[in-house]
C-alpha cells in the first residue's frame, strides 16, 4: 500500500499526542530577542537554533534587509540564470570569494541546495564519492543523485578513508571526497589536518561543509579549515547563509576555474528561483561582522564551554568536547521525550532528535549555542538540566 509506510510516522506523532507536546511542530508565536521567544504560548530560552552568533537580531543586518527590501522589491521571481542575479547576488559572490581568498564563488537559494547541487554535479557515473558515513541529509541527497559509486568512511576516521582510497587505486586521484567542519547532532569537529594528509598522499578532490563551522571557528570565521591550518588542501568550501549569518541561502567557493562552467550545470541552481534581495543584502552586512567582530566568536565559545562544563559537571552523557552544538545523548525514546518537554516547561527550548536525524539509534537533546545568550541564560539552561537530573527523569539515562 503506498501509505504503509507512513504507519510508525503516524504512531509516533500519535505517541507525541497522547503525552500533549508537539516537539517538532513547535511554533515560535513571537521573538522577543535573538535568544528568547514566545513558544507555544511560553516564555523561553532559545536554545535550539542555529543562530550562532545572533545576527539574525542584528540592527545593521534588519536596517540591511529593509532597505533592500524597499529598493529592490521583496523577491527576484526568478532563477539565477533567468531574471534572478541581481546586482546584490553578484556582490555577495564578490564578497564570499574574497572572504575566502579565492576566486570563485556560487550563490544558492539554501545550503541543501548547495551542497546537493554541488555534490550530484560534480561527481557522475564512472567517478568515485568517499563521504564521511555521518554526512548531512543535503550530501546524501546529492550523492545519491550524482549516479557516481558511493563509498562511506567511518565517521571521523582518516585511516579508514585511507584504506578505501587505496583500495580504489588509479581511480582514487580523481575520487571526490566529502567532509563536513563541524557536525550537526553532535558538534564534533573533523580532524581535517589527517583528512587533508590522506588526501596529499592518494590524491582526490576534498569537499568541504563549513555549514555549522563557518563564523563560528578560524581567526576570521572562515571555519574549520581556517582553524586546522589546512585551507589550501580543500577543492570546494561550501556552507548556507541560514546558521552564523542568520539568513537563508547557501554558497560553494573553490580556487578552481572550472567552477564558472560548473554553475551552468547545477541543476538546483538552474531550476529555483535566486533568494530574495533583502536575505542578500542582510547576509552581506553579516559576513562583512562575522569577519571584523572576532569577539562575537569568543562570546559564543565562552558560552559554549560554560554549558558544556555545566551539564557534563551534572554528569549527563554531553558531547565530547564544548561546541556551539552541545548535544545530550539518551538511549532512551520515552525518556528523551519526557526530558524535552521538563525542558520546555521549565522554560528552555532546544532540540528533540530521534534516528534517522540522529547519527545513531539513540535520542538527543541538542542545545545550541549563541554569542547572543548572557551567561545567566546559559545558567538557566544548566539550571534546568539540573532540575531534571534531581526529579530523575534524566538520570534513567545517564
Ligand atoms: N549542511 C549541513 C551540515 C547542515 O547541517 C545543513 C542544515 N542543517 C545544511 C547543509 C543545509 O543548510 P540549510 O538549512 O541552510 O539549507
Amino acid at each position: 500500500m503506498l501509505f504503509d509506510k507512513f504507519r510508525d510516522m503516524a504512531d509516533f506523532q500519535a505517541e507525541l499526542a497522547a503525552r500533549d507536546i508537539a516537539p517538532f511542530g513547535a511554533v515560535t508565536e513571537e521573538l522577543l530577542s535573538a535568544t528568547e521567544g514566545i513558544v507555544d504560548g511560553r516564555r523561553v530560552i532559545l536554545a535550539g537554533t542555529n543562530n550562532y552568533l545572533g545576527l539574525s537580531w542584528d540592527p545593521r543586518c534588519i536596517e540591511a534587509a529593509r532597505e533592500a527590501a524597499q529598493r529592490w522589491g521583496t523577491g527576484t521571481t526568478g532563477s539565477r540564470l533567468a531574471n534572478g542575479s541581481f546586482a546584490g547576488h553578484q556582490a555577495l559572490e564578490r564578497e564570499i570569494a574574497q572572504f575566502y581568498g579565492v576566486d570563485h564563488a556560487i550563490v544558492f537559494t539554501t545550503g541543501y541546495a548547495a551542497t546537493s547541487g554541488m555534490v550530484s554535479t560534480l561527481a557522475g557515473p564512472g567517478d568515485a564519492i568517499l563521504l564521511d558515513a555521518d554526512s548531512h541529509a543535503s550530501i546524501y541527497a546529492g550523492v545519491n543523485l550524482s549516479g557516481a559509486d558511493i563509498i562511506r568512511f567511518k565517521h571521523n576516521n582518516p585511516e579508514d578513508l585511507a584504506r578505501r582510497l587505496r583500495r580504489l587505486g588509479d581511480r582514487a586521484s580523481q575520487a571526490l571526497i566529502i567532509a563536513e567542519g563541524i557536525y550537526s547532532m553532535y558538534g564534533d569537529i573533523a580532524p581535517l589536518q589527517e583528512i587533508a594528509a590522506v588526501k596529499r598522499e592518494y590524491g582526490g578532490y576534498l569537499f568541504l561543509d563549513e555549514a555549522h563551522s563557518m563564523g563560528t571557528l578560524g581567526a576570521t570565521g572562515r571555519g574549520a579549515a581556517q582553524a586546522a591550518g589546512v585551507e589550501d588542501d580543500i577543492d570546494f568550501f561550501a556552507g548556507t547563509f541560514s546558521k552564523s549569518l542568520g539568513a537563508i541561502g547557501g554558497f560553494c567557493v573553490s580556487r578552481h576555474p572550472e567552477m564558472e562552467a560548473i554553475r551552468y550545470c547545477i541543476r538546483p541552481y538552474i531550476f529555483t528561483a535566486s533568494s530574495s534581495p533583502s536575505i542578500i543584502a542582510s547576509t552581506r552586512e553579516a559576513l562583512r561582522i562575522v569577519a571584523a567582530e572576532p569577539q562575537l566568536r569568543e562570546k559564543l565559545w565562552d558560552n559554549a564551554r560554560r554549558l558544556h562544563q555545566g551539564l557534563g559537571d551534572l554528569g549527563l552523557p554531553v558531547s565530547p568536547a564544548p561546541g556551539p552544538v552541545v548535544a545530550v545523548e539518551l538511549e532512551d525514546r520515552s525518556a528523551t521525550i519526557d526530558c524535552w518537554k521538563a525542558l520546555m516547561e521549565a522554560g528552555i527550548y532546544v532540540n528533540l532528535v530521534v534516528p534517522p536525524a540522529s547519527p545513531s539509534t539513540n535520542y538527543l537533546l541538542r542545545n545550541s549555542v549563541s554569542a547572543a545568550h548572557s551567561s545567566e541564560q546559559i545558567d538557566a539552561i544548566i539550571n534546568a538540566y539540573a532540575s531534571l537530573v534531581e526529579r530523575g527523569l534524566a538520570a534513567a539515562a545517564a
